[in-house]
């Protein structure tokens, strides 16, 4: 994977409400990648991003948000130990919006590693799936399915997102997806909050699923990923994306389901490798003022 465009991804200030940075990262990255491939990207007038890449058909379309809980502001991103961090100008750790720039940089991946795909990067997530509650219908016309990478850590998948119903149990599409799911050790069913997937599954009629793509501590200062868990979510979603193919997985909007799930769903617990060491006194500091606030990462925990 390309560790360069991660860094730069981790670098670009964006918050709820003030994403232009993003976008303009994110326009100018396609454009430089694709303009002379045909890929075509579009913005709305609330800051989401939209790529197509080939076909006149089904696509299937991965996603993530832009926005982060962080104040934008410069940040140095640091390498140890397969881990990268944030460092604020006074030297102290701070976020680096991990949550969800590393699933934006899973998306801006697999977007080069397929002929035929989609990818829609959602605005003000962190606030209320804002963006994804008002994303244009029509772009989703010929979406066959959406996989989201919004779960921290590692071998996560969302069974319900706000206690929405992602997918049908022992339909077309989780049998497609379960096989390559065990392969890649995302085995680790749970129940989480909200992110876009919620929102896109209220209002349209295909199959969503939610994955971890690395990122820990989210929201919070000594936030970190570790780049192994990085690359580990790319292999999953290019497995993922070739078996799930460029067909339909309908699944009516709002539609919830009786069957019995076909795994154990765990609850919320993710696992931390690296203990918390950095002063808690820039919290306060790193958060938005007004927005999410800070999280226990013990079971309480706010995967989004
Ligand atoms: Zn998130």
């Amino acid at each position: 994977m390309r560790l360069d465009l991660l860094k730069q991804i981790l670098a670009v200030p964006t918050c709820s409400r003030q994403e232009d940075r993003m976008v303009a990262y994110i326009m100018e990255h396609v454009r430089q990648r694709g303009a002379a491939r045909g890929w075509e990207i579009t913005t709305d007038a609330w800051n989401n991003v939209f790529v197509r890449k080939g076909g006149n058909g089904i696509l299937p379309c991965v996603a993530a948000h832009i926005d982060t809980v962080h104040l934008p502001r410069p940040v140095e991103i640091v390498q140890q130990d397969g881990i990268v961090f944030g460092v604020d100008e006074k030297g102290r750790r701070c976020g680096i919006g991990a949550d969800d720039k590393a699933g934006v940089f899973v998306c801006l991946e697999l977007l080069e590693r397929f002929d035929q795909i989609a990818v829609a990067l959602f605005a003000a997530e962190e606030i209320g799936c804002v963006g994804a509650d008002h994303a244009p219908a029509a772009w989703f016309d010929d979406v066959g399915c959406v996989i989201e990478w919004d779960c921290p850590g590692r071998g996560l998948v969302s069974y319900t997102s706000s206690g929405t119903r992602l997918f049908a149990n022992n339909g077309e599409f989780i049998q497609a997806a379960a096989p390559v799911l065990q392969a890649h050790g995302l085995t680790r069913w749970q129940h989480h909050p909200f992110t876009d997937v919620m929102a896109l599954r209220g209002r349209f009629d295909f199959s969503c699923l939610n994955l971890s793509c690395g990122y820990y501590n989210w929201h919070r200062p000594d936030e970190f990923v570790v780049l192994a868990e990085v690359e580990a979510a790319l292999k999953a979603g290019e497995a993922l994306i070739a078996a799930l193919g460029c067909r339909s997985y309908p699944f009516k909007a709002g539609a919830e389901e009786s069957a019995a799930p076909m795994y154990e769903i765990t609850g919320l617990q993710v696992e931390c490798p690296q203990p918390v060491a950095s002063g808690s006194q820039a919290i306060e500091d790193d958060i938005v003022a007004g927005m999410a606030r800070p999280v226990t990462q013990a079971a309480e925990t706010r995967p989004n």
